[in-house]
C-alpha cells in the first residue's frame, strides 16, 4: 500500500472541521441552525458539516457588507495592500493544512491542492499590489483653468458565487480583486468543498481585514443568489460556474443593474498541426486534460489533429491516459483523484453513453472504478460523432475526444462551432500557422506550444457563451471600479 501523503509530508493526521459562516467578523451557524453533509468523494463517506444559511444570515451579512464598506474604501490602496500580503503569508504558512482539507473534501490530489493553496497567495499579493496602480486620468480641458479629473472608486459591495472543482482558486480571484480596489463582499463559497475556502477567508481575517468586509455564506444556490443580487445593497455579482447558471444571474443582474463578471463553461479545441512536436503535444495536453480529473473550465477537450499525424498522436494520448495513478488524492503517487461529487459520476456515464450509441470508439477507459467513491477512468474517446451530446456540451470529466482533419480551415471551422469560447490550445512549429490560429479561433485566450493559462497577471475570461469580463491581469480590477469625471473650473 502506499504510504499516505498526509504521513510523508507533516507527520500529524489533519481532523477535518464543521465550516461556520463567516458574517460580521465573526464564524457562527447558520440563524434556524441548519447544516449540510459533507461526504469525501474518495470514499461517500461523510466527514463534516457545512452550515446553512437563510434569510437572517443573509440579512446580517448585508448589513455588514454596508458597514464594511464604509470603513474599507477609506483604507487607502497602499494600506489594503499590506494587510492583503499578511494574508498571502498566512495562506503559505498554512499550505500543507488548508491542501490536506481540499484534497478531502474536493478529491485532487494533494500536490495540486497544494499548488493552489500556494498560487492564491500569489494572486492575493498580484492584486494587492496592481489595485495601487489603479491610477485616473487628467484629460486637457479646452479653457483655461479647468481641470477634466477622471476618477476610480471602488463599486461597492459585491456579491460572489464560487463553484467547488477549485475552492481557493476561485474564490481568492473574487475576494482579492474586491478588496484590492476598496469594496467589502459576500461570498456564497462552494458546499461539497467548503472547509479550504474558510481557510483562505480566515486568513484574510486573521490578516487585520476589518469586520463585514469579507462575509462567507454557504446554503441553497439560487435561495442566495435571487435573494442577494436584487438587495440595493449589493452593487456587483462575480458568479463561476455553469453557462445556463450564469446566464440566469446575469439576467438577474441586468434587471437590477448590477455589474457583472461571468466566468463561465467551456469546451476547449485543441489543434496539433501536422508540423507539432506530438510527442510534447501528446504529453502536455493529456497532463492538462486529466488534472482535477477533466473538472476545469480550460480543460482541453477537443482534440483536433491533423491527419499525418493523427494515428501517432492518439496512440501517445491513449499511453498516456493509462498511465495516470487514480486513487484517493491522499496516497503518495496518486496523479487523479476522484470526481469531486456524485452528479459528475452519473453525467460522465451518461455522456460515454451516449456517444458509444452514437458510433464513438472507446481507446481506453469509459466506466466508473469500483463501487466506492466517485472514481472515473482516464477515457478517450474517438469517432465520436457531432451528435453526441459530449461534442456540444461541457464534459467537465476525465473525458478526451480526439478527431482527425484535414487543412486549417477545417480546424477552425470545428473549434468555432459551438457557442463557447473560453480556452483554446494549438501545437504548431510554424511562427505563421501560430498567428492564424490565435487570430482565427474565437476564445478569450489561447495558449500555442505550452500550457500558459490562469496566472494572476494575465487575462482571464471568455468570449460568447464562455461568459463576461477578466479574472486576471489589470483589467480585471477595472470591474470592480466605477469611473467619476470631475471638471473643475475658476480656483
Ligand atoms: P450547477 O450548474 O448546478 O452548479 C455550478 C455552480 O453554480 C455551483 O458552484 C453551484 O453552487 C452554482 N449554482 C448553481 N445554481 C445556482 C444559482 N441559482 N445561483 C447561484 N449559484 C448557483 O452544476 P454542478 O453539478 O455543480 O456542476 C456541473 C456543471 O457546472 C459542470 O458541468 C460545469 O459545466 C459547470 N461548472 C463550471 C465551473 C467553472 O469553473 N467554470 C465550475 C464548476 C462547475
Amino acid at each position: 500500500m502506499a504510504k499516505r501523503a498526509e504521513l510523508f509530508w507533516n507527520k500529524e493526521r489533519v481532523m477535518y472541521p464543521n465550516t461556520s459562516l463567516y458574517i460580521d467578523g465573526g464564524w457562527r451557524g447558520s440563524a434556524a441552525g441548519r447544516t449540510l453533509e459533507i461526504l469525501n468523494p474518495a470514499t461517500a463517506e461523510p466527514i463534516g458539516t457545512v452550515a446553512h444559511a437563510g434569510t437572517d444570515d443573509l440579512d446580517r451579512a448585508l448589513e455588514a457588507a454596508e458597514r464594511g464598506f464604509q470603513t474599507w474604501r477609506q483604507v487607502s490602496a497602499f494600506d489594503r495592500a499590506k494587510v492583503m500580503r499578511r494574508a498571502a503569508a498566512l495562506m503559505r504558512e498554512r499550505g500543507d493544512n488548508t491542501a490536506r482539507l481540499m484534497t478531502m473534501e474536493q478529491g485532487k490530489p494533494l500536490v495540486e491542492a497544494k499548488g493552489e493553496t500556494l498560487a492564491a497567495a500569489d494572486v492575493i499579493e498580484w492584486f494587492a499590489e496592481e489595485a495601487r496602480r489603479t491610477y485616473g486620468q487628467v484629460i486637457p480641458a479646452r479653457a483655461p483653468g479647468v481641470y477634466q479629473l477622471v476618477l476610480k472608486e471602488p463599486v461597492g459591495p459585491v456579491a460572489a458565487f464560487t463553484p467547488w472543482n477549485f475552492p481557493i482558486n476561485q474564490a481568492v480571484r473574487k475576494i482579492s480583486l474586491a478588496l484590492a480596489a476598496g469594496c467589502s463582499i459576500i461570498v456564497k463559497g462552494p458546499e461539497e468543498t467548503p472547509a479550504s475556502c474558510a481557510e483562505l477567508v480566515r486568513a484574510y481575517a486573521d490578516a487585520g481585514v476589518p469586520a463585514g468586509v469579507i462575509n462567507l455564506v454557504f446554503g441553497v444556490p439560487s435561495e442566495i443568489s435571487e435573494y442577494l443580487i436584487p438587495h440595493p445593497t449589493i452593487r456587483k455579482v462575480s458568479f463561476t460556474g455553469s453557462t445556463p447558471v450564469g446566464k440566469h444571474l446575469a439576467m438577474l443582474a441586468g434587471q437590477h443593474m448590477k455589474r457583472i463578471t461571468m466566468e463561465l463553461g467551456g469546451h476547449a479545441p485543441a489543434i496539433v498541426f501536422d508540423d507539432a512536436d506530438v510527442d510534447h503535444a501528446s504529453k502536455i495536453l493529456s497532463a492538462n486534460k486529466f488534472r482535477n480529473a477533466g473538472q476545469v473550465c480550460v480543460s482541453p477537450t477537443r482534440f483536433l489533429v491533423q491527419q499525418k499525424v493523427y494515428d501517432s498522436f492518439v496512440d501517445k494520448f491513449v499511453a498516456a491516459a493509462k498511465a495516470v495513478k487514480v486513487g484517493d488524492g491522499l496516497e503518495e503517487g496518486t496523479t487523479m483523484g476522484p470526481l469531486a461529487h456524485a452528479r459528475r459520476v452519473q453525467a460522465i456515464e451518461g455522456f460515454v453513453q451516449d456517444a458509444v450509441q452514437k458510433g464513438a470508439t472507446i481507446r481506453t477507459g469509459g466506466n466508473r472504478i469500483g463501487n466506492k467513491g466517485y472514481f472515473f477512468e482516464p477515457t478517450v474517446l474517438t469517432e465520436v460523432s457531432k451528435e453526441a451530446r459530449v461534442m456540444n456540451e461541457e464534459p467537465f470529466g476525465p473525458l478526451a475526444l480526439i478527431a482527425p482533419f484535414r487543412d486549417f480551415e477545417e480546424a477552425v471551422s470545428e473549434a468555432n462551432r459551438l457557442p463557447f469560447g473560453l480556452a483554446s490550445y494549438a501545437y504548431t512549429r510554424s511562427a505563421k500557422t501560430a498567428n492564424a490560429v490565435a487570430a482565427a479561433v474565437e476564445a478569450g485566450m489561447m495558449s500555442i506550444n505550452h500550457h500558459g493559462l490562469a496566472l494572476p497577471e494575465v487575462p482571464f475570461g471568455g468570449v460568447k457563451d464562455s461568459g463576461f469580463g477578466s479574472e486576471g491581469g489589470p483589467e480585471a480590477i477595472e470591474g470592480y471600479l466605477n469611473t467619476k469625471f470631475v471638471s473643475q473650473a475658476g480656483l
